[in-house]
C-alpha cells in the first residue's frame, strides 16, 4: 500500500462511519474513531477493537479534541429524521460547533478534511434530478431545518476555512443510503419496512407513497467517500445512486423479498417531507471515476440478511 496515514473518523461508530473505519483499517492506516454513541452502539465496531491500528475515543465533537492526524472524516451527526429531531438544538450544535472544532484541528495539523453533507441541503427540490449547482429549497422554520441548515452552515464553514486558511476540504453530499448496521429503530424508511416486515407489524407508508428516493448501498457509498478524500476536488460532489423509486414500490419490494404477511397501511406524511430526490452524479463520475454498482434488490437482500442476525431488544432509542 501507499503511505500509512493517521485518520480520524468522527462518528466512526455509526452506520457509515463504522464501514469507513473497517475499510481504512483494512488498508493499513492508523484509525481513530471518535464517537459519543448517541445513535450507535459498540457492536458496530467491536470487531475492530482487537486490531493494533484501531482505537476508539468516547467524545462529543461539540467540545474540542486535541489529536494529531493526517486526514479527518467528519461523519458525526444524527442522520435519520427521528434521531435529528430528538434534540434539534443539539443537532445544530453538532454540525456547527463540531465542524468548527474539527476544521480547527485540520488547520492546525494541515490535515485533509472530508465533510459528510447531505442531499437534505436541497430541501424539497424544484429541480430534478439535483445537480450540485442547485441551491435548494429548505424551509428554515420547519422541523427538518435543524439538520438541513446545520449542514448548510457546515458547508459554509468548510469553504471559509478553505479560502481563509488553506484547509484542504472535501464536501460530499450524500443521498439516502442503506445497508447492514442501519439502526433498526432509526425511523428511516428501509429500516422501518424491514423491521416491520419481520415482526409482522403493518408496513407504514407515509402519505400516498408516490414520493421518491434514490437508495444507495452502503459499500458503494463508502467507496465514493474514500475516492473523494483521495481526489483533488473541494466539491461539493453528490454521492448517491441515481436510480429512483417511489416509496410504494419500495414497500412492495421489501414485502416480496422478506415473504412477509404484513399489511401495507397509509398514514400521515410528516411536514416538509421532500416529494422527490435523485442525485445528478455527473461530477462523481468525472472526478472520482465513481458510480454505484449495487442494484436495490441485491442491496436489500444483504440488508435483510443482516437484520436476521440481530437481536432487536439490544437496540435502544437515542438518549441525550
Ligand atoms: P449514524 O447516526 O449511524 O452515524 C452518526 C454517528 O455520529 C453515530 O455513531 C453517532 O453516535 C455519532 N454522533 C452524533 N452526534 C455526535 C457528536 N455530537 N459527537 C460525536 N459523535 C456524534 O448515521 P449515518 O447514516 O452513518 O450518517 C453518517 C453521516 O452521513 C452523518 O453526518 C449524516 O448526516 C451523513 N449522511 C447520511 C445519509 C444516510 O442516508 N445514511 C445521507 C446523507 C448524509
Ligand atoms: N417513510 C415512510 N414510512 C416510514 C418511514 C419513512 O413512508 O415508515 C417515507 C418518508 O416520509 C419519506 C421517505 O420514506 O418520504 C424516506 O424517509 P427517510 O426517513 O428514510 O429519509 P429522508 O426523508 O430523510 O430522505
Amino acid at each position: 500500500m501507499s503511505q500509512i496515514k493517521r485518520i480520524l473518523v468522527a462518528g466512526g461508530a455509526g452506520f457509515l462511519g463504522s464501514r469507513i473505519c473497517e475499510e481504512l483499517v483494512e488498508q493499513g492506516h492508523d484509525v481513530i474513531c471518535v464517537d459519543n454513541f448517541f445513535t450507535s452502539q459498540k457492536s458496530n465496531i467491536v470487531h475492530l477493537l482487537s486490531k493494533p491500528n484501531f482505537e476508539v475515543i468516547r467524545h462529543d465533537i461539540i467540545h474540542p479534541v486535541w489529536l494529531e492526524v493526517d486526514e479527518i472524516y467528519n461523519m458525526a451527526c444524527p442522520a435519520a429524521p427521528g434521531h435529528y429531531q430528538f434534540n434539534p438544538i443539539k443537532t445544530m450544535k453538532t454540525s456547527v460547533m463540531g465542524s468548527i472544532n474539527l476544521l480547527g484541528m485540520a488547520k492546525r495539523c494541515r490535515a485533509k478534511y472530508l465533510f459528510a453533507s447531505t442531499s437534505e441541503i436541497y430541501g424539497d427540490p424544484e429541480i430534478h434530478p439535483q445537480p450540485e449547482t442547485y441551491r435548494g429549497s429548505v424551509n428554515t422554520l420547519g422541523i427538518r431545518a435543524c439538520y438541513d441548515e446545520g449542514k448548510r452552515a457546515a458547508e459554509t464553514l468548510c469553504m471559509d476555512y478553505h479560502r481563509m486558511n488553506g484547509v484542504q476540504v472535501r464536501i460530499v453530499r450524500i443521498f439516502n443510503t442503506y445497508g447492514p448496521r442501519m439502526h433498526p429503530y432509526d425511523g428511516r424508511v428501509i429500516s422501518n419496512f424491514i423491521r416491520q416486515a419481520f415482526t409482522g407489524e403493518p408496513i407504514t407508508i407515509y402519505g400516498d407513497g408516490s414520493q421518491t428516493r434514490s437508495f444507495c448501498y452502503r459499500d458503494d457509498l463508502v467507496d465514493g467517500l474514500i475516492k473523494m478524500m483521495a481526489c483533488d476536488q473541494v466539491g461539493p460532489i453528490n454521492v448517491g445512486n441515481p436510480i429512483e423509486f417511489s416509496i410504494r414500490q419500495l414497500a412492495e419490494l421489501v414485502v416480496k423479498l422478506t415473504g412477509s404477511k404484513s399489511e401495507i397501511i397509509y398514514t400521515d406524511l410528516p411536514s416538509d417531507d421532500p416529494k422527490q430526490r435523485q442525485p445528478d452524479i455527473t461530477l462523481a463520475r468525472k472526478h472520482l471515476g465513481w458510480e454505484p454498482t449495487t442494484q436495490l434488490e441485491d442491496g436489500l437482500k444483504q440488508t435483510i440478511d443482516w437484520f436476521k442476525t440481530i437481536d432487536l431488544s439490544q437496540y435502544r432509542p437515542p438518549t441525550p
